[in-house]
């Protein structure tokens, strides 16, 4: 369906964990990453550790390998696929980094699902070490939204998307799919018209929950990759149905033949229905 645009959050949204938490705590990091978390802020400290895993001998390969083996439910990838095919045209807004969304997404055969990824820019040095950066340059200056973590304001993305768009596409739809109270922000950015589907029991829904008049965006909660799939593709479903009645509304003229071509399971239905 040429008409929606999806945007997913990617740790514990598309992957059922935390991708910088699992590679930290599978190369046997754990105890230096918490140890300096209160010092400095998250995005930093990745790339902080990138170094510390590498002096320990750590390679690049031990990262990718540990990446390859991240959990994700089994219907998050055809449900991808699946909305993909259909058209809708799929982004990833996320605070983790080029090199592990990207080595995810290879590995699961669906990276060229997506047409864009927005993300805190990678790189692997000449030695081997994985250098990590902040999508916005904080040193440099503010964002300015004081909802979101200093290297990155999901919101300012999903402005920045809704104001690429040509328009023939304004009318499109957004379906954003997010579990973190990183994904608060851009979920205040949706129209009327769009769709929000916050993980349930997760903070950006416990943000919704308490104030949901703020969020203009239709809500559909979900809670594992199941219900994602089954409601995502539900949503396709109902949005295309609405823009092909929109779009193919016949003149009056047209009508009775339009209305002759229908088969008879319309009545059907509603006999079971009785
Ligand atoms: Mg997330
Ligand atoms: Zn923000």
């Amino acid at each position: 369906m040429a008409g929606i645009l999806m945007i997913f959050d990617f740790d514990k949204t598309i992957i059922d964990l935390d991708s910088d938490n699992w590679v930290v705590d599978e190369l046997g990091a754990t105890d230096i990453f918490k140890e300096l978390l209160p010092t400095m802020p998250w995005n930093t400290l990745m790339d902080r550790m990138m170094t510390e895993l590498h002096a320990q001998g750590k390679t690049i390969d031990d990262i990718a390998e540990v990446l390859k083996r991240v959990p994700i439910h089994p219907d998050v990838v055809p449900a991808i696929g699946a909305a993909h095919a259909l058209g809708c045209d799929l982004r990833i807004v996320s605070d983790a980094n080029t090199f592990f969304i990207e080595t995810i997404l290879d590995h699961l055969g669906i990276r060229e699902c997506f047409s864009e990824i927005h993300t805190n820019p990678s790189y692997v040095e000449e030695e081997g070490r994985l250098r990590i950066f902040p999508i916005h340059d904080f040193h440099k200056s503010s964002h300015g939204c004081n909802l979101c973590p200093p290297n990155m304001c999901k919101g300012l993305v999903v402005e920045r998307i809704q104001a690429s768009l040509m328009s023939e596409e304004k009318n499109k739809k957004f379906i954003y799919l997010g579990d973190g109270s990183g994904d608060y922000c851009p979920s205040l950015k949706l129209g009327e018209g769009d769709f929000l589907m916050p993980r349930k029991n997760f903070p950006l829904w416990d943000l919704v929950s308490q104030n949901p008049h703020v969020v203009k965006a239709e809500i559909h909660e979900w809670s594992d990759g199941e219900e994602l799939g089954r409601i995502l593709l539900r949503l396709i479903n109902t949005i295309s149905t609405a823009e092909n009645a929109d779009q193919f509304l016949p003149p009056q003229s047209m009508a009775i033949p339009v209305y002759e071509a229908l088969p008879s399971s319309a009545s059907k239905s509603a006999m079971v229905a009785n």
